[in-house]
């Protein structure tokens, strides 16, 4: 019975996500998806991407968090609309609370909407948010065998960025393992590797997500 309900539920948020990803092609607004675990850099890596292309693009955020308005806050100060998503313990968002969030936001004067996920490796992988691309943050402190031990969420992104890649020098980590791993599960899905702090390949990061948003679409055929 668990196991019906279950799928009940993912096909009623998948068409919930169809809905959003409908809304967001009228409104002509690009949506990504940020998935990954708690302390990844996932808040770091939008300021620092949001410094770099808020010139081109119109972005707007939504922060998912069990609780707390601390990253919203963050969003806020750069003077970028956000809406702060708190799901009480759950440990992902669904199609149905963007539909929600959406609702905040001016569309009309927004060109790329950036979704925080909830930290969360695990059942991010299976709740379709409407996005079109989905974006996975992989930090060089969490270890190079977390592709192998968590494929789904791998494995249905578009994109793997590895962060803080400042700190290499005191992890062993095998940046060359995660991309093999990455390409066995997603081999369209590039990869790239960035510091926030530093600003190390966040340019062409920057330079990559306003192509994409320009043509839309997603990298990988899911
Ligand atoms: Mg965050
Ligand atoms: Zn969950």
């Amino acid at each position: 019975m668990k196991i019906v309900a279950a799928k009940k539920i993912l096909r009623a948020n998948e068409q919930l996500a169809a809905e959003n990803r409908q809304q967001l092609d009228r409104a002509g607004v690009y949506c990504i998806n940020l998935v990954g675990s708690p302390g990844s850099g996932k808040t770091t890596l939008l300021e620092a991407l949001f410094s770099r292309i808020r010139e081109m693009v119109r972005p707007a955020v939504i922060e998912g968090d069990l609780a707390s308005q601390i990253d919203a806050d963050r969003i806020e100060k750069l003077g970028i609309p956000v809406v702060q998503i708190n799901t009480e313990g759950m440990c992902h968002l669904d199609a149905t609370m963007i539909g929600a969030a959406a609702a905040g936001f001016n569309l009309g004067s927004v060109d790329l909407l950036a979704i925080e996920n909830v930290g969360n490796l695990v059942c991010t992988a299976n709740y379709d948010l409407g996005e079109h691309l989905r974006v996975v943050v992989l930090s060089v402190p969490e270890g190079d065998d977390k592709i192998a031990k968590y494929p789904p969420i791998f494995q249905r992104s578009d994109v793997l960025i590895i962060s803080k890649y400042d700190l290499l020098p005191h992890f062993d980590f095998d940046a060359s393992r995660v991309e093999a791993d990455m390409r066995r599960l997603a081999p369209d899905a590039p990869v790239f590797r960035v510091s926030a702090k530093t600003g190390e390949g966040m340019d062409t990061l920057a330079g990559w997500f306003c192509e994409r948003c320009r043509q839309g679409g997603r990298v990988v055929q899911h």
